[in-house]
């Protein structure tokens, strides 16, 4: 498996030159490429070459040929990410970088873990550069490298290394831990565990409302504020996500499976039920980032990560299978009409995505996992999809 580790380089002053010339040019190299893709739109990888390899040669040349080669190879994937949108029907632009991070690989960087350096290649030729390795991902080091991104954080410069480890040798078990992801509780899983702070709603609701004043006064520092708010949000968001993904993987065991609902598709639905508050900004908030999260985490623990379709489960009952709209009587708690099971509502709905999974399985294999716990009755659930 993969594993990014970011270190810490202590270039000269004369080097650090030379990596902020390296970046700046291919910054331009990789702009350059996506205003010819997108202006002809060409997604072709070899046709994009083909269309701009001697004019960023001739107009970069101190740029070694490889790194104009991966600058063109991140263009080309920008450019086809920007025009598939585009189809879809949503507005976007050219792709243009401020400061596209250059992507080393075997034939431009080479680490020696013992010494702790790095030779890579910058405009000025091959440099050797002095590297710290932050405590966290010690034991990552040594390993193969694979490709890195040079990038620079208030005047820091980092390599974000990526490193093939192996696996854990961890045999998958039966255990399946369901997770339903909210808002007023992150998350809670089907072994009874609430995970993520209940405060975090609260600062992203106060973000919420402060974006939506700004975006009402529209005036030019407003906007500029704005911008800002926007940042301080997604990086809220993005520490939330570690957090949580963390907890959830750390809930189960190594070798278990983990059952998040698809929530891909959350605008399509949100279209057929009726847009709340809640709805919108479970909306905004990216499902993708912390299923990243989660998988990422959950490979380096040995465990598998499942997804489940969201209909139905927080409206049936995890104990009977009885849905009904009007089954949730208050968002904490959720009550059945028919059988009087109690429980949290989030809870009940971690053991209907647990039990979904089970049930799918079932279907998947004959004779697939055995039921150990109360779960939903598989022919009523089938029976609503
Ligand atoms: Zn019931």
């Amino acid at each position: 498996m993969q594993r990014t580790i970011r270190v810490k380089l202590s270039p000269s002053t004369a080097q650090a030159e030379l990596l902020a010339e390296t970046s700046r040019l291919f910054t331009a190299a990789f702009n350059a490429v996506c205003r010819v893709g997108w202006e002809q739109k060409i997604t072709n990888g070899v046709d994009l070459h083909h269309a701009t390899y001697y004019p960023s040669k001739a107009a970069y040349p101190t740029l070694v040929s490889d790194l104009l080669v991966q600058a063109r190879v991140k263009a080309t994937e920008a450019v086809k990410s920007a025009i598939a949108l585009q189809k879809a029907g949503r507005k976007v632009g050219m792709p243009q970088s401020a400061a596209c991070p250059p992507r080393y690989n075997v034939h431009t960087y080479k680490v020696d873990w013992e010494r702790q350096t790095v030779r890579m290649s910058t405009t000025g030729g091959r440099q050797t550069i002095r590297f710290d390795i932050p405590d966290y991902c010690v034991q990552y080091a040594g390993y193969p490298v694979d490709t890195a991104d040079l990038m620079n954080q208030d005047g820091v410069w980092w390599l974000h290394v990526v490193v093939t480890v192996p696996a854990p040798a961890v045999e998958p078990t039966e255990e399946v831990v369901g997770v339903d992801l909210g808002l007023a509780q992150p998350a809670v899983t089907s072994n009874n565990q609430f995970l993520g702070k209940r405060v975090w709603k609260d600062i992203e609701g106060r973000l919420f409302y402060l974006k939506r004043q700004l975006q009402r006064k529209g005036t030019k520092s407003a906007k500029r504020h704005l911008r800002k708010v926007r940042g301080k949000q997604a990086r809220f968001r993005r520490d939330c996500d570690h957090v949580l993904s963390k907890q959830i993987v750390q809930s189960a065991q190594p070798g278990a499976t983990i059952v998040l609902e698809n929530l891909t598709d959350i605008r399509k639905r949100s279209k057929i039920r009726k847009q709340t508050k809640t709805s919108r900004r479970v909306h905004s908030w990216s499902f993708a980032q912390i299923k990243g999260f989660v998988e990422y985490k959950a490979e380096g623990r040995g465990c598998t990560v499942a997804g489940v379709d969201p209909r139905h489960t927080s409206q049936a009952c995890s104990c009977c299978g009885h849905i009904v709209r009007n089954n949730r009587r208050s968002r904490g708690r959720f009550v059945c009409r028919k059988c009087g099971y109690e429980l949290h509502a989030d809870l009940n709905a971690a053991r209907n995505i647990a039990a979904k999974y089970h049930a799918s399985v079932a279907i998947c294999d004959a004779g697939g996992l055995p039921v150990n716990q109360p779960i939903v009755p598989t022919s009523t659930l089938l029976a609503l999809e």
